[in-house]
């Protein structure tokens, strides 16, 4: 490609809109525009990389035997009633109606449409396992699109599904796709760990995210690094550090607390540290309403609440709620004396002498200890933070930040039984497919590339999903010497199948080096008047500071030796 033919619109301000680095640098490089929140268009250079990302998917799920399909983008609401996720899939789900009044939806995920053609068209379990898989456009009406293509609305990602006879079937397409993304994201060049984590919407027995690990990631890890456990902090447990604790009752005192409601300010107001304090958070939830204690400082996880529970939904109850279940306000509620099912974290069975709420304003009760009220349930409900007991071990916890590219889960039976995707066994009897589900964010891909390989001059993408592999930068196009060389290597480099773009734009040298680092291009051959008196071009590679000095007569042997070796070839 020749740079003064393509549409390359850089930016040399930082945008005001754009918070993270990936995001400021796609927008500055011309990678991608904005049409609306969440909305993006993809611009030459970006849908290159894109592209390429999409390319090494492909290869990689191919050679696992999944095969490509396009299901559609617009979804029938039957489909969504039978797996009863019309109603549970909330507002992220964009529905609207068509000219004859059919209900209709944009697909943030199509585990309905693929459970549809495959129980139409699969009888036999001759036929399976099957996995298939597209790549194709989502729409998520997320409440915070953020990050540019890290967090859109309208996104692109790869998703698969597998369908198998039984569960070590299922397990074994497991395994597979968990080895494909293992390749896929060592392909992208990145660094990354793989975690436990929830399950959420899609549902299912368990499942595991890839998270590139980047400072700016959304999700948070916590793992541990004795036995090697890792989950998303949505659903990482915590271990259980077991002390005595002498049982008393009824040594509880009220005391008066004007005006101190938070964990803080009570502990503050009283001299006594926050881990004296029992957090008694009132819950309303599809089974009604119900309290959960944890200990001063420390937060509820409501997804694991949601799912020790086994809860359709989950959500801090309204002030009135609090007032009518408790009799106090908002602030001061405590579990003695209240008639709703009380689960409390495990910490609070080794709890001493604390304080809580006196479900009265401006009063607490100090004195308390663990038989001054009934739980219903000693579970683990808190989020956990570096330093915490390993569950797995008797490590301890740490902590770091992850982009989560890549989910896989085991559905199992979800989808087969809502939805009756059935085939018939040897002997002639109907039986339920086992399902998996496994998607990866294609667009999300790039932008974690960047988030992860950048410097002050723009970014430093991973020859293997750059938008190109190699610049030729003629310093001086007026020059004759050296613009007929730069497209003799322009044209060798091309024969040579390497993806390269000839700098041939009459800008000055600097313009034209900024540009190439910004577009975070791995590799640089330079050609200059001064080098070609000695017969010399240059050659620098990205993510270094030093150039090197190479006979033009070798530059194309060179470049090709070290495109392959930065794509590992
Ligand atoms: P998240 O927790 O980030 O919302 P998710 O669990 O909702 O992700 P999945 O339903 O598993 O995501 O989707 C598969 C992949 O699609 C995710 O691993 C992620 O890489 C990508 N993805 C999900 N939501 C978005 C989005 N709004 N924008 C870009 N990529 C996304
Ligand atoms: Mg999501």
């Amino acid at each position: 490609m020749l740079f003064s033919k393509m549409f390359i619109p850089t930016v040399k301000e930082i945008p005001k809109e754009a918070e993270v680095i990936s995001h400021k640098l796609m927008l500055r490089a011309g990678f991608i525009r904005k049409l609306a929140s969440g909305i993006y268009t993809w611009l030459p250079l970006g849908l290159r990389s894109l592209r390429k990302v999409e390319q090494i998917i492909r290869e990689e799920m191919n050679k696992k035997g999944a095969q490509e399909i396009i299901m559609p983008f617009v979804q029938p609401k039957e489909l969504w009633v039978e797996s009863t996720r019309w109603e549970k899939y909330g507002k992220e789900l964009l529905r609207f109606v068509d000219r004859n009044n059919r209900e209709l939806c944009l697909a943030p995920t199509h585990e309905e449409v693929v459970t549809d053609l495959v129980r139409r068209e699969v009888r036999s379990y001759k036929e399976l396992p099957l996995t298939l898989y597209q790549i194709q456009t989502k729409f998520r009406d997320e409440i915070r699109p953020r990050f540019g293509v890290m967090r859109g609305r309208e996104f692109s990602m790869k998703d698969a599904y597998s369908f198998d006879v039984d569960e070590a079937g299922a397990e074994a397409s497991y395994k597979e796709m968990y080895e494909a993304y293992v390749n896929i994201f060592n392909r992208c060049g990145f660094r990354f760990g793989v975690v436990e984590a929830d399950s959420g919407q899609i549902g299912g027995s368990f499942s595991h995210e890839f998270m590139v690990l980047a400072d700016t990631g959304e999700d948070v890890i916590v793992s541990c690094d004795t036995c090697g456990y890792a989950a998303n902090l949505e659903r990482a447990e915590v271990g259980i550090i077991e002390k005595g604790v002498a049982r008393k009752k009824d040594l509880h005192k009220r005391v008066p607390t004007p005006g101190q409601r938070k964990i803080e300010e009570v502990a503050a107001f009283l001299g006594i540290p926050a881990d004296k304090l029992l957090k008694t958070m009132v819950y309303n939830t599809n089974q009604g309403i119900i309290g959960v204690l944890v200990q001063g400082g420390r937060e509820i996880n409501e997804t694991k609440l949601k799912n020790l529970l086994h809860l359709d939904f989950v959500e801090l109850a309204s002030e009135s709620v609090i007032e009518e279940t408790t009799g106090g306000p908002l602030g001061f509620s405590g579990p003695i004396g209240l008639s709703i099912p009380l689960y409390a974290d495990r910490d609070v069975m080794f709890m001493e002498d604390f304080v809580v709420g006196g479900n009265e304003r401006d009063v607490h009760i100090v004195s308390v200890n663990i038989d001054d009220f009934a739980v219903k349930d000693f579970c683990d409900v808190k989020v956990a933070v570096a330093g915490d007991k390993c569950p797995r071990c008797e490590g301890r916890l740490n902590t770091t930040r992850g982009i989560e590219v890549g989910h896989i889960f085991k559905l199992g039976l979800k989808y087969s039984k809502a939805m009756n995707a059935a085939f018939l066994d040897k002997e002639g009897k109907e039986q339920l497919m086992v399902m998996g589900c496994y998607g990866i964010g294609v667009s999300r891909i790039v932008a974690a590339a960047i988030e992860q390989g950048n410097d002050e001059n723009g970014m430093i993408l991973p020859a293997a999903i750059a938008p190109f592999e190699v610049t030729v930068l003629p310093v001086n196009t007026t020059h004759a010497e050296s613009l007929e060389i730069a497209h003799a290597v322009y044209k060798g480099l091309l024969d040579k199948g390497i993806d390269v773009l000839l700098d041939d734009r009459d800008e000055r040298p600097g313009v034209k080096f900024k540009d190439c680092d910004l577009m975070g291009i791995p590799l640089r051959v330079t050609i200059g008047e001064r080098g070609l008196k000695e017969g010399l071009v240059e050659i620098k590679l990205r993510g270094e500071k030093e150039s090197q000095k190479i006979r033009k007569e070798d530059i194309i042997e060179k470049v090709v030796e070290h495109v392959q070796k930065l794509k590992h070839l």
